[in-house]
This record gives structure tokens, C-alpha cells and sequence, in this order.
């Protein structure tokens, strides 16, 4: 449709059904003032979302998005900038966090390609595509992926969360009974879990759910896990009672703790 017009009409409206049909298709309608906008703060130009709300205050809302300002509909627009510039300090340190986290997360993320690299046990194993073998082998520092010629990366994907996940099977199968017996309690099960935001879980019930992507760290943090939820069969809550419990299991596990929320900040693998 590039470069079609319509037929121009008279009246004030000739000029903008001149346009090629793509700039005349109707746009939701937005309350006034509300949209992309951009401002100055501290020499940078900084774009943001204006949102009309039934609000009292402005609001300031930055995340994977950027900078979102909510603003009371009844607030004027010639008055947002003032409003901007005072809280610049504020938002420009929160969008360069924002941008931080960002970068981490991209420079943590695993590469589904031939060659690539992915973290096991806290070691650094390179991918390669097998076309003529079946399964996933690990060997050495290597991890051999077999996958059909042609296979894209989604597959290969699926195929090493598989494997990673009948290794998470096996080894905190064979950690949580170590854990178990020093407290002398069971869970009543225990399984995998794939939660976004947190590494295990125990229920009052008893049942233990760890999270598959610790196989990507050190046996050290999957330990503190396994003894901070096997702890939670004794004591459901994060009183003194129960760090001292953590602490009888895992005599070192504050070290491992740290380690733990240092990786969590920094956006590893969740
Ligand atoms: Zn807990």
C-alpha cells in the first residue's frame, strides 16, 4: 500500500487524507496529553510513557519499559517537565540500574548454539551439536548435544533442560538424604520446581520442592538450598531457631547464602 493516496478531499481535513493510507489508520484514541514523550533531564533525552490516571499525585514507575509517569488527568502537561526535572537524579539513577540489570541478564543468558557455553555444577561445560548420536553426554569439559541435522535451537534447548533437569533428579537425590539424616527427619516428597523468583520451597505439610537451576551452581549453594528447606521440617518459619538448625546442617552456609544472593542479584539464570 506505500505510496497509495486517497483521493484528496476539501476541507480541513484534505491535507492529512493526502498521507499514505498506513498514517491515516486510526490510532486508539488517548486521553489528552497522554503518550510517548521525551524530556531533557541533566543533558540526556529521556523518553517515557505519559499515562492519564484517576491518581492525586504523579507517579513515577520505571522498569523493563523505562520510565512510565502517571500523571491525574486534571494535571496540567506545561507543568510535567518541572515535575520531571526535580525528580531527574531519581530516574536517571533508576533507568542506569535498570539498563545494568538488563546488560547482566543478556551476558548471563545461554547461547543455544554449537560452541556455546553452559554453567553445570558451577563449571564451565562448551556445547556441541552431535548430528549422529542420540541423548546428551557429558564428557569432561564438554557436553555433547545429539540433535537431527538441522535442528534449531529451540530443540536444543529442550534437550539440555531435559538432561539438566534428570541431573538436578539425581543429585539432590543423593544430597538431601545426607541433610536428612543429620536432622533426623524426611520430607514427605519431594520434587523439582521451575519457579521465576525462587530457589526451594517447603510446604507445612512436608514436601520439599527444589529448584532445577541450581545444577548450574556449585554443589556448595545446592547444599545450603537442600539444608535451608530439609531445616524447614523442623522449623516453618526464618526465626533464630532455624538458622541455628541451618547452621548444625551446614556449619558454613552463610558464605554460601551470600554467594547464593550475590548470583540472584545479579539476574543468573531466573
Ligand atoms: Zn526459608
Amino acid at each position: 500500500m506505500k505510496g497509495r493516496r486517497s483521493k484528496p478531499l476539501s476541507g480541513p481535513g484534505a491535507l492529512q487524507l493526502a498521507l499514505p493510507f498506513e498514517a491515516i489508520a486510526p490510532v486508539p484514541a488517548l486521553p489528552p496529553g497522554a503518550g510517548q514523550r521525551s524530556a531533557i533531564l541533566e543533558g540526556q533525552r529521556v523518553d517515557y510513557l505519559l499515562k492519564r490516571s484517576r491518581r492525586r499525585t504523579l507517579g513515577f514507575q520505571i522498569d523493563e519499559r523505562g520510565l512510565t509517569v502517571s500523571a491525574p488527568s486534571w494535571f496540567p502537561v506545561r507543568e510535567l517537565d518541572g515535575a520531571l526535572q526535580e525528580k531527574s537524579r531519581w530516574i536517571l539513577a533508576k533507568l542506569v540500574e535498570w539498563r545494568e540489570y538488563q546488560q547482566r541478564r543478556e551476558r548471563l543468558a545461554i547461547r543455544w548454539a554449537d560452541g556455546e557455553s553452559l554453567r553445570y555444577l558451577g563449571r564451565t561445560l562448551r556445547m556441541e551439536i552431535c548430528t549422529r548420536t542420540d541423548g546428551v553426554m557429558h564428557d569432561g569439559a564438554a557436553l555433547r548435544i545429539g540433535l537431527p541435522p538441522g535442528a534449531g535451537s529451540g530443540q536444543m534447548r529442550d534437550r539440555v533442560h531435559a538432561w539438566l533437569q534428570a541431573e538436578a533428579t539425581r543429585i539432590f537425590g543423593e544430597r538431601l538424604p545426607v541433610f536428612c539424616a543429620r536432622l533426623g527427619r524426611k520430607p514427605a516428597r519431594w520434587g523439582l520446581s521451575s519457579a521465576r523468583t525462587r530457589w526451594g520451597s517447603c510446604t507445612a505439610d512436608g514436601v520439599i520442592r527444589l529448584n532445577w537451576r541450581l545444577v548450574h551452581f556449585p554443589l556448595e549453594l545446592i547444599d545450603y538450598v537442600i539444608a535451608h528447606e530439609v531445616a524447614h521440617l523442623k522449623e516453618l518459619n526464618h526465626s533464630a531457631g532455624f538458622w541455628s538448625t541451618v547452621g548444625e546442617l551446614m556449619p558454613g552456609y552463610r558464605e554460601a547464602r551470600e554467594r547464593l544472593r550475590a548470583l540472584h542479584e545479579e539476574g543468573a539464570t531466573l
